[in-house]
C-alpha cells in the first residue's frame, strides 16, 4: 500500500498550508476550527485542542466504529457529511463576517462576483456543537451547497479537495464582508 502512504504524504502537506492561510486571512483564531480528508474506511482530521497552523499529527477516525478519544470535537460533524455525502474533504472556520450576518437569517445570498461563483446560496443552519443535530443540519445542507453557515458559530465548507474547500471557505467570508459594507452604505 505505497501508494496509499504516498497519497497521506500529499494530503498532510496540503492540510499543514492550508491550515496556515485560514490562519493567516484571520478565518480562524487560536485553536479554534478542524479540517479533515477521506482515506480508505474513514477519515483524518486534526486532534482535539490542538492548531491548525502548525498544524501537528492528524487522527484517523473510521466511518463506523469506535471514536479516539483525541479526535476533534467535531468529528461527529465530519462523520455524518462523509456517510451522507460524496465530499472527500472538510474545513470548519470560525469567520467573523459570516458569523455576524448569519444571525435572523436562514441562507445567505452573495452579491460579489466571487461568491455568486463559487456559493451563490449559503444556507444558514443551527445545532449545539459537538452535537447529532448539528451533524444532520449540516450534512443535510451540504449534500448541495459546497458551504454552509452555522448560525452564530462558524462554517463547514466540504468538497473533493481540500483545497476546494479552503476556496469555498475564503469566498464565503469574502461575500458576507461585502454583503455588511453594502448594509452599512444603504443604512446612511
Ligand atoms: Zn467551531
Amino acid at each position: 500500500m505505497v501508494w496509499k502512504k504516498e497519497v497521506r504524504r500529499v494530503r498532510d502537506r496540503q492540510a499543514a498550508w492550508i491550515g496556515s492561510r485560514l490562519y493567516q486571512e484571520g478565518l480562524i483564531t487560536a485553536n479554534f476550527g478542524n479540517l479533515s480528508y477521506r482515506h480508505g474506511e474513514g477519515f483524518y482530521i486534526k486532534r482535539k485542542g490542538e492548531y491548525l497552523d502548525p498544524l501537528g499529527d492528524l487522527v484517523f477516525v473510521p466511518l463506523d466504529g469506535e471514536v479516539p478519544a483525541d479526535a476533534s470535537w467535531e468529528w461527529i460533524v465530519h462523520r455524518a457529511i462523509y456517510c451522507e455525502t460524496p465530499h472527500q474533504a472538510i474545513i470548519h472556520a470560525h469567520p467573523v463576517h459570516a458569523i455576524a450576518i448569519s444571525f435572523g437569517v436562514d441562507e445567505v445570498l452573495p452579491q460579489d462576483c466571487e461568491g455568486e461563483l463559487v456559493c451563490p446560496r449559503i444556507p444558514v443552519v443551527t445545532g449545539a456543537s459537538g452535537s447529532t443535530e448539528l451533524a444532520q443540519n449540516v450534512a443535510a445542507a451540504l449534500a448541495d451547497a459546497p458551504v454552509v453557515i452555522v448560525r452564530g458559530h462558524g462554517t463547514f465548507a466540504a468538497a473533493s479537495t481540500l483545497e476546494g474547500a479552503y476556496v469555498a471557505t475564503s469566498a464565503v467570508e469574502h461575500a458576507c464582508r461585502i454583503l455588511l459594507l453594502l448594509k452599512g452604505i444603504q443604512n446612511r
